[in-house]
Formats: C-alpha cells, structure tokens, sequence
C-alpha cells in the first residue's frame, strides 16, 4: 500500500491494516527510487512473509530491489520474520548495538517472548528463529538508502535497544518511531524485564526536538502531516511528571 511517493506499507496485523499476519507490526518498505529498504517485517507465522513479499509485488516494486533489513528493536511481531527475509532476499541486516547480539542467538528471555507467549499474546509453539546481523548501529550513525539518509536515535523505554530514524532527503520529513510513540501521544509500557519509563520519558523528550512533518509508528494509526503533534503530546504528560496514555 503506497502511503507516500518514499513509504509503502507492506505488512501489519490487527493492529494495523490487516494486510498480513495477524500479529505484524506494521512492515514499512521505503524506495528511494533507486534501492529498496525493508522494515520489522513482522512476525513470520506460517506463510505471512510470502504474503509481505505479494504486497510488494502488488506495489509495482520488486522485492529482490531490496538491500536492507532495517529492524527497530528486538520484539517478535517485528523481528519474527528476520531469519527468513534474510535467507530469501539479499539484504544487509541492521539493527541497534544492544538489539544485535539477541537478534543473532534468539534469546527468547531477552525479547520476553516467554513471559508474551504465557500471557497469551503468542502461539505457544513459536519460537524466534536466530538471525544474522551485518551491521550495528549507535546514535547518529546514518543509513544511506539511495539518497535517503536515515539518522539512528536510540530510544529505549518501551525495551533496551529500541531504535528510531529520522528519514531526511525524501518528500518529506519522517520519524520512524516504531513503538516509541503512536497516535494520540500513546506509548507502549509493558510488565517486562527491559521497560523503563525514566528512559521512556527521555526518549520521547528526544524525538521532541527533532523536525519532522510524519510519524510511522509500529502500529495503529500513521499521520503523515502532523505527526509532530502525538509526540509532544507525550512528551506534556511526561513534563507534568505523569505518564502518557497506554497502548495497553
Ligand atoms: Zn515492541
């Protein structure tokens, strides 16, 4: 689905736009017109993967364009599918430096997917299948994709590790928070070992005083025009030392 002339959503569950997998984040691809970046492709029951790569296909764009897997953070409705967009395109896999040496062992104590899977938010019988990275990012650095640049943010809270990007060179500016902030000004806090809601609010305080026009969340709605809005509503509530409205 062509969001924008620079964003395609590709994949996303019942959270999202019921395009693919019932427990997808949303799956953004991004063309610069000349290369193709694939990102969190989801989960990866069953044959959902298939189903991201027809929605590519449905697009006009062709999937074997893409050269980068670019994941936010090591949660399974967005890494799930890693291994296998991994083994069937040819990407260079990319994440956070604290999210790489999880994603690369499966630690499934690390992402919480036991305490998920007991609180029935996953199949019991899934596992998240380990998954080579190629490059790890820190604050600042920047992913070229065609001549996008994509500048790395480090936002943990919602987990340790977690990324954003600010998008710049394209139609307009974007931030991809993934779970960092969603419609509303709503974030993302979870009983889980890595959640952290001093690091939240410090998070959201930097994507504040970036300038950006969109906001691609990991799920629920995307504004593309005002997206600066539902991070500084997060971030009011937690200068009144409050905590923002809960996904959850
Ligand atoms: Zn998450």
């Amino acid at each position: 689905m062509k969001l924008t002339s620079t964003i395609h959503v590709v994949g996303g569950g019942r959270f999202g736009f019921g395009i693919s997998g019932e427990l997808d984040c949303h799956v953004y691809l991004i063309n610069s017109g000349s290369e193709l970046a694939l990102i969190d492709p989801g989960l990866g029951m069953g044959r959902d993967f298939d189903t991201i790569l027809d929605n590519i296909r449905d697009d006009g764009l062709d999937p074997k364009r893409i050269r980068k897997l670019i994941l936010t953070h090591y949660h399974c409705d967005h890494v799930g599918a890693a291994a296998e967009a991994q083994k069937r395109l040819d990407v260079e896999v990319i994440t956070s430096k604290l999210s790489a040496p999880v994603i690369r062992s499966g630690d499934e104590h690390a992402v919480a997917l036991d305490v998920a899977k007991a609180a029935g938010f996953y199949p019991a019988d899934f596992h998240l299948p380990p998954c080579p990275v190629d490059r790890e990012l820190v604050e600042g650095d920047v992913v070229k994709v065609g001549d996008l640049e994509m500048t790395a943010y480090e936002t943990p809270g919602h987990c340790d590790g977690h990324l954003s990007f600010l998008i710049t060179g394209a139609d307009r500016r974007y931030l991809l928070g993934a779970d960092l902030v969603f419609w509303g000004g709503r974030i993302l806090l979870q009983n889980i070992h890595d959640c952290r809601i001093d690091a939240y609010s410090n998070s959201v305080f930097k994507a504040e005083k970036l300038e950006f026009d969109a906001l691609l969340p990991g799920h629920l709605q995307i504004s593309l025009g005002s997206g600066k809005a539902h991070v500084n509503a997060a971030a009011t509530s937690f200068r009144q030392l409050g905590v923002p409205p809960n996904l959850m």
